[in-house]
């Protein structure tokens, strides 16, 4: 891999960091768990720290960040490497897998969980007690950064964005200050943490709501990708009649022939759509029938099933590997049938490389702010196109960032804004509108300000999605 790491010899020297500062160990390029730490899911890029604080709770961040703050050095945050975009060159990485708490107050319907939990963690944890939070596809995810650049779960029009379901965030700010926020304590910042990521501090822990869903309806149908036309044609008919506690997705994709995989699905390029109904069988088989008429299926895993086993509805990989992803935020209506079948064309089993469409079905409760607002963008947005490439065999990246750029220029017409989670590696930084297009011109502006009083110096910036004005230069493989 070679992702632009700095040379022994332009690695700038850093004033060694303070001993007995921090509970966690402090680990520099020599030390041998030093690639374990920073490697994560994204295996395109890591960061290239010179100094790794592993954090054991916010008093150990709050010591990385004045440590960064004191030597002017570039500081980023890593839980699991699954949305990194901005390798950081040198400085410091805070990494918070070790802060992994989570407790869950069944009363209240509320969790707290620390920075480096992954979602896995705390379904299993909230769903001992009957409880759900708003997960995502994939248990590896960590829960922290997905709420703070909104979060589309799994129900997502039922229960909204994860970030309307937030009371409250403990943070460490630029000056290192360990502040606890609520919607009382500090209207702007709650408002900003809640869908504006995580420009404006380390955030060591969130309060977040859970929802009393033990069992519920899913999975996926899997038709011949022969067929994606006509099942993107059906489900965008479907869509259009289906209740809010019924959310779907459709993904087409060829999918890899490695041994793995079912038999039926190795090297098949197929449409699958994903959907998970919280009500029960016989309304969600109900609900479903219309679609089954939309081509031949290859399969079928639809079934009631406990929330602890919703990570069979998208059933993605949990190996790490290269990746780069952007997406375009649609209108209520999905684009013509002609644009739609030039985009399944771009993106079939022609194109060099795998790529991966999806398109999530959006609306429902994602359309309305929270009693608390915040700043999630984009709630006008019907659907949600995800683009996804994976370099493969001679696939160049450059050309696979051409196939997104085709499809984003495709849609344009219905683009209403873009989703901060589903933008991955350097396709990231290459949004169409950058980070403003995720949320109203309004709410970009105050956002815009309170990072510039919050964070002046922009430490910040070595982020995922960064607010301020001037972008990082991040180092970036081919
Ligand atoms: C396989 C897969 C499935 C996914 N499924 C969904 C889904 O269903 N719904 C959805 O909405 N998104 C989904 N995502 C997107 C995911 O939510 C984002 O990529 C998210 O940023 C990942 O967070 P992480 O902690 O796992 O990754 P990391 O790479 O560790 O963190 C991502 C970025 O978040 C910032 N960050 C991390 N921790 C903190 C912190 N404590 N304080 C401040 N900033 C922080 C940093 O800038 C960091 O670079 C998926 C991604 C993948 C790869």
């Amino acid at each position: 891999m070679d992702d632009g790491s700095p040379t022994a010899a332009s690695r700038a020297e850093v004033p060694a960091f303070p001993a007995g500062r921090v509970r966690g160990p402090v680990l520099l390029p020599s030390d041998e768990r030093y690639l374990a730490e920073v490697s994560g899911f994204q295996s395109g890029y890591r960061h290239h720290p010179e100094v790794v604080v592993c954090a054991t709770d916010a008093a150990d961040v709050s010591a990385a960040v004045e440590y960064a703050a004191a030597h002017r050095l570039p500081l980023a945050v890593q839980a699991t490497g699954h949305g990194l975009s901005v390798p950081l060159p040198g400085g410091v990485l805070v990494s918070t897998r070790r802060m992994t708490d989570v407790r869950v107050n069944a009363g209240a319907r509320t969790a707290w969980i620390g920075a480096g939990v992954r979602w896995g963690e705390v379904v299993e944890e909230a769903g001992r007690f009957g409880l759900a939070p708003l997960s995502g596809s994939g248990p590896g995810v960590g829960a922290v950064s997905y709420t703070l650049h909104g979060g589309v779960g799994l129900l997502a029009r039922e229960f909204g964005y994860a970030a309307d379901h937030v009371s409250a965030a403990e943070v460490v700010t630029s000056d290192g200050r360990v502040r606890h926020v609520t919607a009382d304590s500090d209207p702007e910042l709650f408002r900003s943490l809640r869908g504006g990521g995580g420009s404006f501090g380390v955030v060591t822990g969130l309060e977040i709501g859970l929802v009393p869903v033990e069992r519920f309806y899913g999975g996926q149908l899997i038709f011949d990708g022969e067929s994606a036309g006509d099942v993107l044609e059906a489900w965008r008919w479907w869509t259009a009649t289906v209740p809010e506690r019924l959310t779907s997705s459709v993904t087409v994709m060829t999918y890899p022939d490695i041994p793995v995989l079912p038999g039926g699905l190795r090297g098949r390029h197929v449409a699958q759509v994903q959907i998970a109904y919280d009500g029960d069988e016989a309304d969600g088989e109900r609900l479903v029938a219309p679609l089954r008429a939309a081509g031949p299926r290859i399969a079928e895993t639809l079934r009631t099933m406990p929330w602890t086993e919703s990570w069979s509805v998208y059933n993605e990989p949990d190996r790490p590997h290269p990746y780069e992803g952007t997406n375009a935020l649609l209108g209520k209506e999905l684009p013509d049938r002609a644009t739609l079948r030039s985009v399944l064309e771009a993106t079939g089993p022609d194109a060099r490389g795998m790529v991966v469409l999806a398109l999530r079905h959006m609306g429902g409760a994602l359309s309305r702010q929270p009693a608390v607002p915040n700043a999630v963008g984009g709630r006008d947005a019907g659907y949600l196109l995800v683009v996804l490439t994976v370099p493969a065999g001679s696939s160049s990246g450059e050309e696979l960032r051409r196939v997104q750029e085709r499809v984003l220029e495709a849609v344009a017409p219905w683009t209403v804004g873009s989703n901060l989670n589903f933008r991955y590696g350097r396709s990231a930084g290459a949004v169409p509108g950058g980070t403003a297009a995720a949320f109203s011109p309004d709410d970009h502006a105050r956002l815009t300000g309170l990072k510039a009083s919050a964070d002046p110096s922009n430490l910040f910036r070595f982020h995922h999605v960064p607010l301020a004005r001037d972008q990082p230069q991040g180092r970036h493989g081919p």
